[in-house]
C-alpha cells in the first residue's frame, strides 16, 4: 500500500498539510477510497446511517461569505418553520424509518430562538434522537437541555 495511505488509515491526525495535499491530488484515486472504505468498515461497519435534516430557519446574524444565507444576502426569502411544522417533520422522518433528526439553521443569538429549539426537542426527543446545528450555547445550557429532556421511548 501507498506509505501515505497507510499512514492516513493508521494515524490520519498526524498527517501534515503537506501530506494532505498530495492525498488530495492523487490521480488515481483507487486504493485511498479502497482505504477510506476499510476504515469506515472497521469503525462503523457496512451500515448507512441516514438522518432526517430539518433546516428549520434560514435566518442568520452572521456574514460567511461562501454561504449562500449569510446575513449580507439581501436576495434570500428569509424563514422560520413554526414549533408544530418542526414536529410534524420529525414525526415524518421517523415514520419513514430515520433513527434520528438534525435541527439546523443560521446563527442568531436570541433567547426565542434558543427555548424554540428547547421546546421543539421537548417534543420530538419522545419521538427520535436528534442533534442541533444551530448557534452554540453555553456549556450549562446543554446540560441543562440534556436533564429536562424527556426519556425516549
Ligand atoms: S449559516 Fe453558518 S455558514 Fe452560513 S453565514 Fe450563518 S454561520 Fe456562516
Amino acid at each position: 500500500m501507498n506509505q501515505l495511505i497507510e499512514k492516513a488509515a493508521l494515524k490520519p491526525y498526524n498527517l501534515t498539510h503537506g501530506e494532505i495535499v498530495s492525498l488530495l491530488s492523487l490521480e488515481n484515486t483507487a486504493e485511498l477510497f479502497a482505504a477510506a472504505y476499510e476504515l469506515k468498515c472497521r469503525h462503523v461497519g457496512k451500515v448507512v446511517s441516514l438522518r432526517g435534516l430539518i433546516e428549520f430557519s434560514n435566518q442568520c446574524s452572521k456574514n460567511c461569505y461562501y454561504c449562500g444565507i449569510r446575513r449580507g444576502n439581501t436576495l434570500v426569502k428569509r424563514y422560520h418553520l413554526s414549533e408544530d411544522d418542526v414536529v410534524r417533520m420529525a414525526r415524518w422522518s421517523f415514520e419513514q424509518g430515520y433513527g434520528s433528526v438534525v435541527l439546523q439553521s443560521g446563527e442568531f443569538e436570541s433567547e426565542a430562538n434558543t427555548t424554540f429549539v428547547e421546546r421543539v426537542l421537548k417534543r420530538i426527543r419522545p419521538l427520535c434522537s436528534s442533534g442541533h446545528s444551530v448557534r452554540p450555547y453555553e456549556c450549562a445550557r446543554y446540560v441543562h437541555l440534556f436533564l429536562s429532556l424527556p426519556a425516549q421511548i
